[in-house]
C-alpha cells in the first residue's frame, strides 16, 4: 500500500497526535519528571500509532533543549532521530528477526553506552513474533538492563507475549481510532494538500479503515492516484473500495423479509453472472444485517451506524430493521457467516449462500 501521506504527516510532536491522549498524558508526566521506565509495552491494533509514539518518545527523552515534554525538533538529536539516522535508536522488526541470534546481537550492541544520545532506545516491532528462545534471551536482558537503555516493545497481539516479559514492562493499550478522529486527520491532510473533498467521502474512507489511521491515509493516497485530480467525490471512494450498490442490498434484504427464497436465490445468481464480487457482496450483506440487528436493539444509534449515508438510506434501514424479526436476523447472520467460511473451499462459490438461504427458510419458520 502506498504510504506517502502516512510518512509525510507522521506526527513530530505529541500535540500532533490525533488520538491516544490517555497514553500521552502518562508519558508526558514521565518525561517531565524524568522517571523513565526501562521497558514499555505498546499494544494495539495496526495503524494506531505505536511505532510513531515510540519514536516520538525516544526523541523527547533524548532532546537537548526540550521545553516541557515536547521535543524541540531542532537539536542534533531530534534531527537525527527524525531522519532515522540516529545510531542509538535501534529498530528491529521481530517478524523477520525473531531468532535467538538476533537477540544475542542486540545484547552485544547495548553493552556500550550511547554514542551521541542520552538513551539507547530499542524499538522492537511485532514483539510477540520472537521465538521462544529469543523471548527468553530478551527476558534475561530485561531483568538487568543497563541504565542508559530503554526498550519499547510494540505488538498487535499482546496476549501472545510471554507473561514474564509483559510483567516487566509498563503497558499501554492503543485504542482504534474513531471515525471522527480519522476524519479530522484526513481533513487536515486534505487542507494542507489543497484537495477538495466531500465530507461523506472522508467518512467512508474512515469507516472502511476500521480504526487504522495508516490504512485510512493509504487509502486516501490510492484514491488521489486514481482520480489524478485535486477533487475527491464519494463515487471515487466507492469505486476504489468496490462498494456494492446499496440498492442491491436493500432488494436482497426485502426478499429475506418476505422469506421469498426462490427470488433471493435467483437474484443472487443473476448478480453473480453479472460479475458481482461474491466476497464483497457477502461482506456487505453480513455487515448490513449486523447493522439492522444493532438498530433493533437500539434504534437511537442510526446516525452512528449509517455514518455518511443520506437521510433516505437511513429511513430505509430503519424500515427494514422494523420488518425483520430479531430472531430471524440472528438465524440468517449465523448462516451467512458459515456460508462465507465455506465459500473459499466451494467449487461453486455461490452454493454455500444458496444453502444458507434454504436453511433460513426452514429454520425461521419454526
Ligand atoms: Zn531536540
Amino acid at each position: 500500500m502506498n504510504q506517502v501521506l502516512y510518512r509525510k504527516y507522521r506526527p513530530q510532536g505529541f500535540n500532533e497526535f490525533t488520538a491516544q491522549s490517555h497514553i500521552i498524558q502518562t508519558l508526558k508526566n514521565e518525561i517531565e519528571s524524568g522517571k523513565i521506565a526501562h521497558a514499555y509495552l505498546f499494544s494495539g491494533y495496526r495503524g494506531t500509532g505505536k511505532t510513531t509514539m515510540a519514536r516520538l518518545f525516544a526523541k523527547a527523552i533524548n532532546c537537548q533543549n526540550r521545553k516541557g515534554f515536547e521535543p524541540c525538533n531542532e537539536c542534533t538529536s531530534c534531527l537525527e532521530i527524525t531522519k532515522g539516522s540516529a545510531v542509538d535508536i535501534i529498530e528491529i522488526d521481530a517478524a523477520s528477526n525473531r531468532g535467538i541470534d538476533d537477540i544475542r546481537s542486540l545484547r552485544d550492541s547495548i553493552r556500550y553506552k550511547p554514542n551521541l544520545l542520552k538513551y539507547k532506545v530499542i524499538i522492537l516491532d511485532e514483539a510477540h513474533q520472537l521465538s521462544k528462545d529469543a523471548a527468553n534471551a530478551l527476558l534475561k536482558i530485561l531483568e538487568e538492563p543497563p541504565e542508559y537503555v530503554v526498550f519499547i516493545l510494540a505488538t498487535t497481539e499482546a496476549h501472545k507475549m510471554i507473561s514474564t516479559i509483559a510483567s516487566r514492562c509498563q503497558r499501554f493499550d492503543f485504542y482504534k481510532l474513531t471515525i471522527k478522529e480519522i476524519v479530522s486527520k484526513l481533513e487536515e491532510i486534505a487542507k494542507e494538500e489543497n484537495i477538495k473533498v466531500e465530507k461523506e467521502a472522508l467518512e467512508m474512507i474512515a469507516a472502511s479503515s476500521e480504526g487504522s489511521l495508516r490504512d485510512a491515509e493509504g487509502l486516501l493516497d490510492q484514491i488521489l492516484n486514481f482520480t489524478s485530480s485535486n477533487e475527491i467525490k464519494i463515487e471515487d471512494v466507492k469505486e476504489i473500495l468496490g462498494v456494492v450498490d446499496l440498492t442491491l442490498v436493500f432488494e436482497f434484504t426485502d426478499f429475506l423479509i418476505e422469506k421469498n427464497i426462490p427470488m433471493a436465490i435467483k437474484y443472487l445468481n443473476e448478480n453473480v453472472e453479472r460479475g458481482i464480487n461474491l466476497e464483497e457482496f457477502s461482506k456487505t450483506i453480513t455487515n448490513y444485517l449486523r447493522k439492522l440487528l444493532i438498530l433493533k436493539i437500539n434504534g437511537g444509534l442510526i446516525d452512528e451506524i449509517a455514518v455518511g449515508e443520506t437521510g433516505e438510506t437511513k429511513q430505509k434501514m430503519v424500515e427494514q430493521a422494523e420488518k425483520l424479526k430479531g430472531e430471524d436476523l440472528k438465524i440468517i447472520l449465523n448462516l451467512f457467516l458459515e456460508a462465507e467460511n465455506k465459500r473459499k473451499y466451494s467449487s461453486i462459490p455461490q452454493l454455500p449462500f444458496e444453502l444458507a438461504l434454504i436453511d433460513y427458510f426452514y429454520q425461521s419458520k419454526k
